[in-house]
């Protein structure tokens, strides 16, 4: 395995592009987005500390469906062919289990995210990236920008400045050169949609497969050491 360190919008895949290696994230987090002809993306779904990158290769996948990018600089994460990680899963079950646990996280994420999409305001839906992300960084300061988020959620950057200068004014979130620093989360959890609340359940269901429990995850350091 190969120790690299991420930088923030870092392609680790590219849609359409053969899966050449797998990556066990460390720490950060990693936007899986669809991307249409146009080029147009929109985030469906995501992975943070202690998860996979990669993980539909143990169903068969060649070619990575999603492109995945990573949100925030210094994110760390462990690299290994994917034909070494197949065998490796061959020769290992609690690590084949474990891909299997990050698919599922990944398949009921793409179903919370098409309701999302279709039904959630974009203040909700900004609120509830914000909380996702600052659990997967452990910070409350996130190094991205309303463009990037814009990007993520698949909606005009214009709409995102707008709704982002609303939090502001209510004085739950500050933006300063390309940072958001979320000042009160309480309010806004109180405005995130039921997905934020949802994602998190479903974390907590698959265990530590992608989890936000905060510090080193025992039992993950184990897996990546056999
Ligand atoms: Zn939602």
């Amino acid at each position: 395995m190969t120790p690299v360190t991420l930088n923030a919008h870092q392609v680790l895949c590219e849609a359409g592009e053969p899966i050449e290696k797998v990556y066990f994230l460390r720490s950060g987090f990693v936007s899986l987005c669809s991307v249409d002809e146009n080029g147009r993306a929109v985030e469906t779904g995501s992975i943070c500390a202690h998860g996979l990158v990669g993980s539909d290769v143990l169903l068969g996948s060649t070619r990575a469906n999603v492109c995945a990018i990573v949100a925030f600089s210094a994110s760390e994460a462990w690299g290994v062919p994917t034909t070494a990680f197949l065998q490796g899963c061959e020769a290992c079950p609690s690590l084949a289990a474990f891909a299997k646990h990050q698919i599922r996280s990944l398949l009921l994420q793409a179903q919370q995210n098409a309701l999302c999409h279709a039904l959630h305001s974009i203040e909700a839906r900004f609120c509830r990236w914000l909380l996702q992300a600052s659990n997967a960084a452990r910070t409350n300061e996130l190094d991205v920008t309303q463009e990037f988020c814009a990007r993520l959620l698949g909606v005009q950057r214009t709409s995102l400045s707008i709704t982002a200068h609303q939090l502001q004014q209510a004085g739950y979130i500050r933006t300063v050169r390309g940072k958001v620093r979320i000042i009160d989360r309480n309010q806004l959890e109180n405005i995130a949609c039921e997905c934020y609340g949802r994602h998190r359940h479903t974390l907590d269901q698959l265990g530590w497969a992608g989890s936000y429990s905060a510090g080193p995850n025992r039992e993950y350091d184990r897996l990546l050491a056999e």
